[in-house]
């Protein structure tokens, strides 16, 4: 918020993490997953795509494929069918059995669980390497940042960049490393359900006393919506007891 000192902001992060917990107890990963391959397979399926479309898919998906083996000596054409209704399929399928062959041949079929080794994988960026760490190994390593993460750092004002690196340096340093894969899933979770990108609900968000957008003066008086906030977090505090 403005002029926000370095440690206002780490305060407003843990309330913004304390309200959001208490709002989304059950926060996880959306791609259903069993196993760190089938979270690589989905996180790959997921770029431009939404998890509903990669869930429809997936179930077949893993049923054919269940071992890196069998994406790496899959016909590619014939996996490009197979997630053709993802979008990109022609890539995807190409990353999916590049990563695949990667584990088989490289790894010897031990599917790697570090940072340094999962983004040698094609088609694996710091992000979904994140993503595997965090949710398939509990590993906090950084914090996912994707299109919800960026957005809504940046309303909430954790952040003054819009490059995905720079806002992960910036989250690193403001939440403790036991919650960076949680709070990305809070995150992801606020943002589909109450801060949308065409229509935040402002009026009824949980963070509204800790977001800067309504206290800018719109639809409702910064008051109201601080009181609202203090209720939450009273509720959260009793809750803990
Ligand atoms: S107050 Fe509005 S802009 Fe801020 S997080 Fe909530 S819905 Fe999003």
């Amino acid at each position: 918020m403005k002029n926000e000192k370095k440690t206002g902001l780490k305060k407003r992060v843990g309330e913004i993490l304390k309200v959001l917990r208490k709002t989304y107890p059950d926060a996880h990963c959306e791609l259903d997953h069993s196993s760190p391959l089938e979270l690589l397979v989905a996180t790959i399926l997921s770029a431009q795509c939404t998890d509903k479309r990669v869930n429809l898919v997936t179930p077949k998906l893993f049923a054919k494929y269940p071992k890196a083996i069998d994406y790496a000596e899959a016909e590619l054409h014939e996996l490009e069918e197979d997630i053709r209704s993802t979008g990109f399929f022609r890539n995807k399928a190409k990353n999916i059995q590049s990563a695949c062959r990667a584990i088989v041949e490289k790894f010897q079929g031990r599917f790697p669980d570090t940072m340094e080794e999962l983004v040698q994988l094609d088609g694996v960026g710091r992000k979904t390497a994140n993503v595997i760490l965090g949710t398939a190994f509990n590993k906090n390593e950084g914090v996912v940042v994707d299109t919800h993460v960026i957005r809504l750092s940046n309303l909430l004002e954790l952040t003054q960049h819009k490059d995905p690196v720079k806002i992960e340096q910036d989250l690193m340093k403001l939440i403790p490393q036991e919650d960076w894969s949680l709070f990305s899933h809070l995150i992801v979770w606020h943002g589909r359900r109450r801060c949308s990108a065409r229509k935040p609900d402002c009026l009824n968000c949980e963070l509204a006393g800790l977001c800067p957008v309504p206290a800018q003066g719109k639809s409702v008086s910064r008051q109201r919506l601080k009181e609202k906030s203090d209720r939450e977090l009273k509720k959260t505090e009793k809750n803990r007891i």
